[in-house]
């Protein structure tokens, strides 16, 4: 007979020495109360709901490493959703420093996209797609729309393929598939509308033929597979116990139905958000998610957290003031600093754009001088194009710089080919890879032979690369007919291509074999007589000198990826079936994580990370959740903040208020804001001065003692 009661006491042992795990702890140590009320709560539903820079972030890190530690809760149980892929990168190393290296591989730490990927990935015949399927980026969704609207004869001058392109995106991320959006229209809606609606239609179907996915359609597919397979719903809901979403006020409607649906009834969810930087709501986002949270999610715990722990005082009473001019907020929240009063808030009035981007590179080089690193040093503008004068005077002064998501370097041309060659390797259907490159490098087949593949494609309903087939086994059958037979003769080369290409990427390294397809392809000889053609071939970003550069990111991903970044490598078992469980190609895995990292998180050249010293340049949109020493908001002028085209509509001109305030928290020592008088745009000068928000700010001071701001002004003659 058991001896019960010795049995209780190991029992109990047992779990006062897993309670008692010194690490878990650790993880309280240094949190202020409401920090410490959140990490350690009990296992439920929570929003935090806090201004900018009050731990958020930390909070729902240590509260991963707290599930971990102290509820044992195994990492593969537990997703984290983050906005961008930096930060999922930094969420996972921070992790591994406080559990152990084990958590980087098996947790689900990513933004929404990829984790609706790793989704349809693992399930991608539910999802009705094949395995391999491929990820339309902006860019090719662009060229396929245009396509498509050329063939039904709409003319792309009076309707922007690109505008249709994103009212299509748009349709998705309310959930309106094409039928149903076609059931919408009426006689009396805009004809864009209507246009929207027709080519939405067709774009579905030939999306579904070429088997790739828009970034709208990895939301919504994902969705549907989970509204509609209650096993594989149900599975998720076993696997995914613990949810935690940063930076929600941000999300979108198909993101906040993702979510509902892969909380299972025993799961938990933590939200972290602050109303006051809502700033994508220009792309769908809506901030009343916050509010739909309480309701939808059973019994939620709400915390506040008021203590912030990134900036002087100075900086927050002018954060404080700022965004105390916007009426919607969910809710009023005061910043309180913990780091003493600070310097002031330095405001720049600068006579024009140049002496403006002079006297911003005289003061980094002189905080250089004083001894502050360049990378805790970052300037933020409204528009990417405002970069340009602050890169030449840092150039000319010799300040390194890097520049985020300025350059595109994924949006580049010859990026873009080399990519599409690699699309058509992992997915045959990939038409619109195909047209782009069938011809690049000249390979002498125009149009007239596009348009003969097209046609036998439309026939047979079947993909170019199967059409070429087709025509191939035609001229070596019996019977051949003669204008299928020169039809073949000019895309013969292309086929045998393709052949080579196929079997190099079998007995191949990825970068090696990449490396090699530049080469046999011609993408390398043509870009470098390109260069050389326009007198580029010396510049540091030639076309040729990026082509090396796309090299040298595929062995940094090889080096990287011991295991899949957006692979499931821990697939939730059963349903899957064994297609979809084979080990993932590396070049397919490599293609979804270039896609899916979006611009704004890039450096000019295609890296995420900079560990050189260098001023971090960037859009006040890519810096949410950033922080830096030295901040310089330049460009803060009428017309470019509140843009011009947000000026007059008072929801986005709140908007906008909160773009300057996720700017002006950014800082931690010390803040510079800069405007000119005069800006010179496109050739021509135009009289700006200070934008509205800055008058508002300096007028609700005037007459007051402890102003948190000093301006400065900059004559031309300072400088030149
Ligand atoms: P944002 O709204 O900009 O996303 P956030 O609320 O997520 O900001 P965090 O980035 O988590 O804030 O924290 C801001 C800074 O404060 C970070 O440097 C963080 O390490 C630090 N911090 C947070 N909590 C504490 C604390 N209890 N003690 C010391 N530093 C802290
Ligand atoms: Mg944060």
């Amino acid at each position: 007979m058991q001896d019960n009661s010795l049995y209780d006491m190991e029992n109990s042992l047992l779990e006062d020495a897993l309670d008692a795990d010194p690490q878990a702890d650790r993880i309280l140590e240094g949190l202020n109360e409401s920090q410490h009320e959140a990490v350690s709560s009990e296992l439920r539903n929570m929003l935090i709901i806090a201004g900018a820079g009050t731990g958020k972030t930390r909070v729902l890190v240590s509260r991963i490493a707290w599930l971990i530690k102290h509820f044992h809760i195994a990492p593969r149980n537990i997703m984290a959703v983050t906005f961008t892929n930096k930060a999922a990168t930094e969420m996972r190393e921070r992790l591994a420093l406080m559990v152990g290296n084990s958590v980087q591989m098996s947790l689900w730490a990513n933004t929404f996209h990829s984790i609706c990927l790793r989704l349809l990935r693992a399930y991608a015949s539910y999802a009705g797609l094949i395995p391999g399927f491929t990820i339309l980026d902006t860019d090719s969704q662009v060229s396929l729309v245009k396509r498509l609207m050329k063939d039904m004869n709409i003319d792309t001058k009076e309707f922007k393929p690109s505008d249709i392109a994103s009212n299509i995106s748009k349709q998705k991320e309310n959930g309106i598939r094409a039928l149903a959006f076609s059931k919408m229209i009426s006689a009396k809606s805009p004809d864009y509308v209507k246009v929207t609606s027709q080519v939405y239609n067709v774009y579905e179907r030939v999306c579904n033929q070429e088997n790739s996915v828009d970034f709208s359609e990895l939301l919504l597919r994902t969705v549907e597979l989970l509204e509609n397979n209650q096993e594989i719903r149900e599975l998720q809901h076993r696997r995914f116990k613990e949810i935690l979403v940063d930076e929600f006020q941000d999300t979108n409607a198909i993101q906040y139905r993702f979510l509902r649906l892969i909380a299972g009834p025993d799961s938990h969810v933590l939200v972290v958000g602050d109303d006051d930087q809502s700033i994508y709501g220009w792309r769908g986002a809506d901030v009343s998610n916050m509010r739909k949270f309480l309701k939808d999610f059973s019994n939620v715990k709400e915390v506040l957290l008021a203590l912030n722990y990134r900036s002087t005082q100075k900086i927050l009473d002018v954060a404080n003031t700022i965004i105390g001019f916007n009426s919607d907020r969910l809710m009023e929240k005061v910043l309180k600093g913990n780091f003493g009063e600070g310097e002031k808030v330095r405001i720049l009035n600068c006579a024009n754009n140049k002496t403006e981007s002079s006297a911003v590179s005289e003061r980094i080089a002189s905080l250089h001088e004083s001894g502050v690193a360049y990378r805790d040093i970052a300037i933020l503008y409204r528009n990417n194009y405002l970069s340009l004068d602050f890169e030449q005077t840092l150039l000319r002064k010799h300040i390194p710089f890097v520049i985020y998501g300025g350059q595109k370097f994924f949006e580049r041309a010859e990026i873009l080919d080399a990519i599409a060659y690699m699309r058509i390797l992992v997915n045959e259907d990939d038409d619109t890879a195909l047209l782009r490159i069938i011809n690049t490098p000249s390979r002498k087949i125009g149009p007239k032979v596009v348009d003969g593949l097209r046609t036998i494609a439309n026939e047979r309903n079947c993909s170019l690369i199967k059409a070429m087939r087709l025509l191939e086994a035609h001229v070596h059958s019996d019977n051949v007919d003669k204008t299928l037979a020169s039809l073949y003769k000019k895309v013969a080369v292309f086929c045998d291509l393709l052949k080579v290409l196929k079997e190099k990427k079998e007995s191949l390294s990825l970068s090696a074999f990449a490396d090699e397809m530049l080469r046999i392809t011609g993408l390398y000889q043509f870009y470098q007589e390109k260069d050389f053609k326009e007198g580029k071939d010396n510049e540091e970003h030639s076309r040729y000198a990026n082509l090396g550069m796309l090299i040298s990111n595929i062995k940094e991903f090889e080096s990287n990826s011991t295991a899949p970044a957006v692979s499931d490598e821990s697939a939730p078992e059963s349903t899957a079936d064994s297609d979809e469980k084979k080990e993932e190609d590396p070049l397919l895995t490599y293609l979804s994580n270039i896609t899916l990292v979006s611009t704004g998180e890039l450096n000019e050249d295609g890296e995420t990370a900079s560990g050189t010293d260098a001023v971090n340049l960037m859009t006040m949109h890519s810096s949410k959740g950033l922080e830096f020493k030295y901040v310089f908001l330049v460009g803060f002028e009428k017309d470019i903040l509140p843009s011009r085209m947000c000026a007059f509509s008072d929801k986005s001109l709140a908007e906008e208020r909160r773009l300057a305030y996720v700017g002006v928290t950014r800082a931690k020592t010390a803040l510079y804001i800069s405007y000119s008088q005069n800006r010179s745009l496109f050739g021509k000068v135009e009289a700006t001065g200070a934008s509205s928000f800055l008058r508002e700010l300096v007028r609700e001071y005037k007459g007051k003692h402890d102003v948190p701001l000093t301006i400065e002004s900059i004559s031309s003659a300072s400088y030149y």
